[in-house]
């Protein structure tokens, strides 16, 4: 056996899995116990991996050859999310077309993904930006349009003034764009939008079926749809017109002081125009409209408004209530009208004192001690509603005395939110709060002024795109016939040839300069039609991807349809998805949601796509730029190519270290000097194969009870047993990979301690082999040259995992701790299964123990059975 040289170890090893077909797989539609469909999220084809990214692929192949090894069918497929702006700016930036760049991209990260050894099933490779792919892509917008789930509307959108395009609300993160860093604009533009709002309740309840999501991304969803129940209260203007508002605090109805509009809401125009307000009012929201509905909604920025001179009228008490436009009101929540309710809310209460405004107070707080020194309060509902008045009466005497701080709010600095009783409100004084809020609810429905509703933050999603390098939106613009759908037959809409485009971005989609693409018959009445020039957010693409890939590329040759039902009930859902946390609220609701589309519409049937969902802390790194512990990324100057670590060290060293760095599930930092550890330890393993092969030759591994052994024979084989448990354990269970690679380690240390010795041969051979099958999944190259070197043939992945008994795993002897009291004296050795007499006599004799007894008596000794003595003494 050579020293081991990665390089040669690996190639050959890559070679060898692609032809025999590895890991390539087809279902087997007689049963569906044995498969197993092991997703990792496909990449941006966007030039290299770093090693950073390489976490996500190593991750998924370990768990694709551990699956294999347990004797599952598993399908493990890879592809490309191929449309979208970096390629586009590519072509604006370098003069590259826009597919070229994806083709040479797509080449190169294929090259890196075959050089760290993960295995894929390529037949099923697949390419977004591919007419034979987004024509389906296509078909999916169709199937919402025909339900009723896709439609266009001119409405303010989110506008990335450096992408110059729309932007879904999921991609605005803290007000910037997810992609560019830009502030994200509004702007009044036509768009195309999904009805995802219809499923927000089904997509809420079905959280419920994902046990093996992370409950960081099921809260992150949940709180994304921000489902909220409350009441709509129908106030209205003075001549009558309604103006609906929507609260989750009904039971505060008898303080409003004041109504906040947003800068966007459509009656602001009637009440101002011809008005002195009008130009101060309508300069207020166009400057309003120009900021992100993100920096709007920041608690921390500066309560702005502009009265509009016009009153409304609150239904509960007849009051006239002032109407403002105020810049933290937003048109995307509620109404877009929002009662103020200063005395219990704090950005009305800052924007009440800025501007002067009442505040009153309609929630008491239930204090003991408050309420005795003010007896007239409370219940009694005679509290002061002016907060322009001085404290005077009954609150005076208690000023400074710890009276309940909301009954002088002009004094107070901030909003009182907390439970209490309504006070000062009509026929609902006295009622607590908030148990209170169905009876005014209640009350509300019973005297026509308004109902219980259920409100929803999730927001329509925007799906088009002002861009080129898209699927384009499949409907065409008549002048007779309004929006007509391409029909399905007609499919692909191809982007015309990217010679005829002028790249850089306009404000409008390229498509609509490209006159001989635009101008089409209408597919409904032939007359003369402009085709739809917006794309498709490349969102849609990975939102099918996998019902795709239950294809190989020779099923797909028809191109007759996205995917076949039985292969995809067969397959689906996918039994583990692995990515990053990134994606919770982008791709993984947007997915969730389409399935579900699907689902409705009978094209698939199931209405979960993933089952669980395992997503990967980042590795980090020394930025050289800020000097600080960053994501790994070109500006901050900290991306570690593969390739060099792959030259020096090989590819297995780079997979066990990413391993072996932390838990997966948590960030990590990559130290380029301790990747040489990873390489010492495959050396050593290495080593403590070759050097035993003569003494292994002939020897079968050890398959007795232990009986026959001896001490240090004996001690390795319960090592191997307890490794190959722990291993599976950490693998199956807990995702500690880097855990097991910790105890392969130790086997591995305590096979090197066994002499070298004829006896000593079949527990060694189980040591060496068991360790070389715990490593396959983690290492595979290195583990299959190790297996051929212990005398086997290829291929490893069919050897199958190793199997544990629990006996064998069990000591032969235990150690007891023993307390005296309470407090911890000594630790007994006795022999496994030992009775409680045996413990106890043993426990007794101790001197330790007799020491800490002395001349007391033993009253009581308690047993927990291998765990621990306890003895009480007096
Ligand atoms: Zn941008
Ligand atoms: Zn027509």
């Amino acid at each position: 056996m050579d020293a081991y040289d990665p390089k040669q170890v690996e190639a050959k090893w890559q070679q060898w899995w692609e032809d025999h077909h590895t890991f390539e797989v087809d279902a087997d539609l007689s049963g569906r116990d044995r498969k197993f469909y092991c997703l990792t999220m496909f990449p941006y084809p966007s030039g290299m991996l770093h090693v950073g990214h390489g976490r996500n692929y190593i991750i998924g192949d370990v768990v694709t050859r551990y699956k294999m090894m347990r004797g599952y069918e598993v399908l493990s497929p890879m592809g490309w999310d191929a449309f979208g702006l970096p390629a586009e700016n590519a072509a604006i930036k370098k003069g590259v077309l826009p597919a070229t760049w994806v083709q040479q991209n797509i080449a190169y990260m294929k090259s890196q993904f075959r050089r760290w050894g993960v295995g894929y099933d390529w037949r099923r490779d697949l390419n977004t930006s591919a007419p034979g792919y987004y024509k389906w892509t296509q078909w999916i917008f169709l199937v919402l349009y025909e339900r009723g789930l896709a439609y266009q509307r001119k409405a303010p959108v989110n506008w990335c003034p450096s992408c110059q395009t729309g932007l879904a609300n999921e991609e605005v993160v803290d007000g910037k764009c997810e992609r560019c860093g830009t502030e994200a604009a509004k702007r009044d533009i036509p768009q195309w939008f999904f009805r995802i709002t219809e499923y927000a309740q089904r997509l809420l309840d079905d959280l419920a079926e994902l046990g093996e999501w992370p409950e960081t991304v099921r809260t992150m969803q949940a709180n994304w749809i921000g489902r909220s129940e409350g009441a709509r209260v129908d106030f209205r203007l003075e001549d009558g017109t309604p103006l609906p508002v929507f609260t989750t605090r009904p039971d505060t109805l008898w303080g409003v002081t004041f109504m906040s509009l947003a800068a966007e809401h459509p009656v602001i125009h009637k009440l101002v125009v011809g008005t002195p307000q009008e130009k101060e009012v309508l300069d207020f929201c166009e400057r309003c409209r120009l900021q992100s509905a993100a920096v709007r909604g920041d608690a921390e920025v500066e309560k702005e408004g502009v009265f509009t001179g016009a009153y409304c009228i609150n239904p509960v008490n007849g009051e006239r209530i002032p109407l403002w436009v105020a810049n933290y009101a937003l048109m995307e929540y509620g109404t877009g009208a929002v009662m103020a309710v200063p005395a219990h809310d704090q950005r009305d209460f800052e924007f009440a004192k800025k501007y002067g405004l009442p505040i009153r107070v309609v929630i008491q707080p239930v204090e003991p001690d408050a309420a005795s020194s003010e007896p007239d309060a409370g219940a009694s509902g005679d509290v002061r509603t002016c907060p322009a008045a001085p404290a005077a009466g009954s609150g005076a005497p208690a000023a400074g005395s710890g009276a309940p701080a909301p009954l002088r709010p002009e004094a107070r600095q901030e909003a009182y939110v907390g439970p209490g009783i309504m006070v000062d409100s009509g026929p609902m004084t006295g009622t607590p709060s908030p148990s209170g809020i169905p009876d005014v609810i209640a009350y509300l429905d019973k005297e026509k002024m308004g109902a219980r509703t259920v409100h929803y933050r999730l927001r329509d999603w925007l799906i088009s795109r002002q861009r080129y390098w898209g699927a384009p939106i499949p409907v065409v613009h008549c002048p007779a016939c309004g929006i007509v759908p391409v029909p399905v037959k007609d499919l692909p809409v191809e982007l015309p040839p990217e010679t005829a485009v002028e790249f850089p971005p306009k404000g409008e989609s390229p498509l609509a300069k490209v006159a001989s693409w635009v101008n089409v018959p209408c597919p409904a009445c032939g007359r003369a039609a402009r085709r739809e020039t917006d794309t498709l957010a490349q969102w849609l693409c990975s939102c099918w991807y996998f019902l795709r890939y239950t294809l190989t590329d020779a099923e797909r040759e028809p191109n007759s349809k996205p995917f076949d039902r039985k292969k995809v009930d067969y397959w689906m859902p996918v039994d583990q998805y692995i990515g990053g946390v990134e994606h919770a609220v982008l791709h993984l609701l947007y997915t969730r949601f389409i399935c579900k589309v699907l689902y409705d519409a009978g094209h698939v049937g199931f209405n979960e796509p993933f089952k669980a969902l395992f997503t990967q802390g980042m590795i980090c790194k020394q930025s050289s730029i800020t000097h600080k512990l960053e994501k790994m990324s070109k500006s901050k100057g900290n991306v570690v190519s593969p390739d060099a670590v792959i030259e020096e060290y090989g590819a297995d060293t780079q997979r066990l270290y990413t391993l072996f760095v932390g838990p997966p599930q948590k960030d990590a930092e990559w130290q380029d000097d301790a990747v040489v550890g990873a390489r010492r330890f495959l050396d050593r393993v290495w080593r403590l194969v070759a050097e035993r092969q003569d003494l292994l030759a002939g020897a079968e591994p050890y398959a007795g009870k232990g009986a026959d052994l001896g001490p240090a024979e004996k001690a390795l084989w319960r090592k191997a047993h307890q490794t190959i448990r722990k291993v599976t354990d950490d693998i199956e269970h807990s995702w500690q990979f880097n855990t097991a690679v910790a105890a392969i380690m130790e086997l591995a240390n305590a096979a090197a301690e066994v002499p070298r010795e004829k006896p000593a041969a079949p527990v060694l051979r189980l040591a060496l082999e068991s360790i070389a099958r715990l490593l396959s999944p983690l290492v595979p190259h290195f583990a299959e040259e190790l297996w051929v070197a212990l005398g086997h043939q290829p291929s490893i992945l069919a050897a199958g995992w190793p199997q544990f008994s629990d006996a064998a795993c069990a000591e032969d002897v235990l150690e007891i701790p023993v307390q005296v009291n309470g407090k911890l004296r000594a630790h007994v050795t006795v022999p496994a299964g030992a009775s409680e007499d045996e413990v106890r006599a043993a426990a007794l004799a101790s001197d330790l123990v007799k020491k800490h007894i002395g001349a007391t008596q033993v009253r009581k000794v308690i047993y927990v059975p291998g765990r621990m003595l306890n003895i009480v003494a007096k």
